[in-house]
């Protein structure tokens, strides 16, 4: 068994990863010193619909070439593998079995304490993990703020939070750029970029079938 003293888990849906996820996951494993930052795609996000997601084949192998030539970062197939939804705590139950000498920091952006408080047993995760707040444009990180009035004590306890250079880039973003034959080119990796022109992703406009 590979022993880490320190690991970081970078969920998200990644559909398509761009430069938001490399820079807060590589500004986490240098700022708190973790081994590895594990790129874990969701294969059935709990907060959004199934069908609205590419084929997790597709994203996987693109975060798989995204973090090519950075061996401090890997991806697991853990979350797509698994029957059902993809729960946090699921996922950091495995690797504490699996690595269990190891501290767990699960890395995000700053969107996701608007629906935190819904995670399931997110008390419980608390005690298993910390959290690593990435900042993101147009996103608040303050306690005083009435969009997190609903985030509990015991979750801002738990979190660190990380300053990274604003890019207000978003995979919504970068779909709708596709589907409206707009560039993408410097929002994410070239060879990212190459391999949805050469498989044709995204070119359908989201919810409508026929785009003039
Ligand atoms: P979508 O628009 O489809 O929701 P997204 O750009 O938000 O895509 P996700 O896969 O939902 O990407 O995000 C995965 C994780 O990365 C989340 O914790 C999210 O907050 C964080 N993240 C995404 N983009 C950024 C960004 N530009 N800056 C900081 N964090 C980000
Ligand atoms: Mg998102």
């Amino acid at each position: 068994m590979q022993r880490f003293d320190s690991i970081g888990i970078m969920g998200g849906t990644f559909d398509p990863v761009h430069y938001g996820h490399l820079i807060a996951a590589e500004f986490a494993r240098h700022e708190f010193k973790l081994d590895s930052v594990i790129f874990m795609p969701a294969a059935r996000p709990p907060h959004k619909e199934i069908n609205e997601v590419l084929d997790s084949e597709h994203r996987y192998n693109m975060v798989k070439i995204a973090i090519r030539g950075n061996p401090a970062l890997t991806i697991s197939d853990l979350e797509m593998k698994r029957a059902g939804k993809s729960y946090t705590i699921d996922t950091v139950r495995y690797f504490l079995k699996h690595y269990s000498d190891s501290d767990i920091f699960f890395i995000m952006g700053a969107d996701s304490l608007l629906t935190m408080h819904t995670w399931k047993d997110y008390q419980e995760l608390s005690g298993l993990c910390r959290f690593v707040v990435a900042t993101r444009p147009g996103y608040i990180i303050e306690r005083s703020d009435p969009a997190l009035k609903n985030l509990p004590s015991i979750l801002w306890e738990r979190m660190d939070f990380l300053p990274i250079p604003g890019l207000d880039i978003s995979s919504t973003n970068i779909r709708q750029r596709v589907a409206e034959n707009r560039p993408i080119k410097y929002l994410l990796p070239l060879e990212v970029e190459q391999y949805i022109l050469d498989k044709g992703l995204y070119r359908e406009k989201e919810g409508v079938k026929d785009v003039k």
